[in-house]
């Protein structure tokens, strides 16, 4: 097999020692001769598996036990809606930090179930290159809503914004267990698990006890009241992606969890934004260094044609999936924990290469 780098922004590169141990027992689980893909979720087997997920994902973000854990489907996506169902309930309305377009379509989605956004701060007179500068807390909101990572322009908040005392919902989907958050500081977090966490098909979702349980009437799968009673398993959960995720929490456990991950995340960032900020050809669409995302980072050359070309010979050289999101164009990086540094490395030796040759 052909040694290849996967640049892409999710589904996103597993530990290869996950794949292979999936690989490993996937015809018998725990020896159960059931493959992981047949078991019962109503059987021990699943049930102590999940549990000790959790517990797992638990310690590496340090979640406190006045905090529930759910494993939900749907993707990040209906998170945008079943957080404002849930939580916004007394105001009807969400404070929204305006950080780009993940943070937009949190937005459309809440205002598809009636409630009402106001924007508190915004990136837009930067085009989004930075993360906002202001917040204006106009009223009183249900929560201010946050994207911790912006996968599309590369910004990410290392320090959280003062919000004074609203409470804080933030969508990780992008740099959850990547980059160490304080979870007290969040009445609830979400994460569609395709980027850090495992394989498309499982959100996680983080939530403050005391939050839930406050609206009556709401459809079973958004409840998560209902969830948190049922233990996840309202209906079939995704058996095989929780599976898989649990095994992802025990690699980073061993590797020394999320403050080794972190090191290691900007130890792999350093080496592009350095060889980006001395080069001629290339530039990071972030400039500002304190708003640059470790996770997701884009560049371009300021020539289309040029990009285009550099992507086509990237690809053929192995380095894959480096073509920016269409609505930034350029290119990016996507380098989430299990992407390896030898594979910024490479990058970075094939960018040099790159330039030479259009500079002759
Ligand atoms: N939020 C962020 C920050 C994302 O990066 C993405 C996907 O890339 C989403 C939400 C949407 O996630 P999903 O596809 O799980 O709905």
């Amino acid at each position: 097999m052909t040694r290849i780098y996967n640049f892409a922004a999710g589904p996103a590169v597993l530990p290869t020692s996950v794949i292979k141990k999936v690989q490993s027992e996937l015809l018998s689980f725990q020896n159960s001769g059931m493959s992981v893909l047949e078991i019962s979720h109503r059987s021990s087997l699943y049930t102590d598996m999940v549990q000790e997920a959790e517990a797992d994902l638990r310690t590496l973000m340090d979640i406190p036990a006045n905090y529930d854990v759910l494993f939900q489907q749907g993707g990040a996506t209906l998170q945008f809606t079943a957080v404002p169902l849930n939580l916004a309930n007394k105001a009807n309305c969400i404070g929204l930090i305006d950080s780009g377009h993940w943070s937009q379509r949190a937005a459309e989605e809440a205002k598809l179930v009636g409630k009402e956004i106001n924007i508190i701060a915004s990136g837009a007179n930067s085009d989004y290159t930075q993360l906002p500068q202001e917040i204006a807390l106009n009223q009183k909101y249900d929560y201010v809503h946050i994207t911790t990572n912006n996968t599309i322009e590369g910004t990410m908040y290392c320090q959280l914004p003062d919000v004074e005392n609203n409470l804080l919902v933030g969508d990780m989907s992008s740099n959850i267990l990547g980059q160490k958050y304080n979870i007290r500081d969040f009445g609830l977090v979400y994460a569609g698990a395709q980027k850090n966490i495992g394989p498309a098909g499982l959100t996680v979702v983080i939530v403050r006890h005391d939050l839930i349980g406050q609206v009556s009437g709401l459809p079973s799968m958004l409840d998560y009241a209902k969830q948190v009673t049922k233990k996840s398993a309202l209906n079939t959960p995704p058996v095989f992606a929780i599976y898989t995720a649990g095994l992802v929490f025990k690699w980073l456990l061993e590797l020394g969890g999320v403050d080794a991950i972190q090191k290691l995340n900007e130890q792999k960032a350093q080496v592009l934004y350095d060889y980006l900020d001395n080069s001629k050809l290339f530039k990071a669409a972030v400039a500002k260094k304190t708003d640059r995302s470790t996770t997701n980072i884009p560049f371009v050359t300021g020539d289309a044609a040029l990009d285009a070309r550099f992507v086509a010979q990237a690809t053929e050289n192995g380095l894959l999936n480096l073509k920016g999101h269409r609505l930034v164009g350029g290119m990016r990086a996507s380098l989430y924990n299990a992407f390896p540094l030898e594979g910024v490395q490479e990058l970075v030796r094939f960018m040099e290469q790159f330039e030479q040759t259009v500079g002759d």
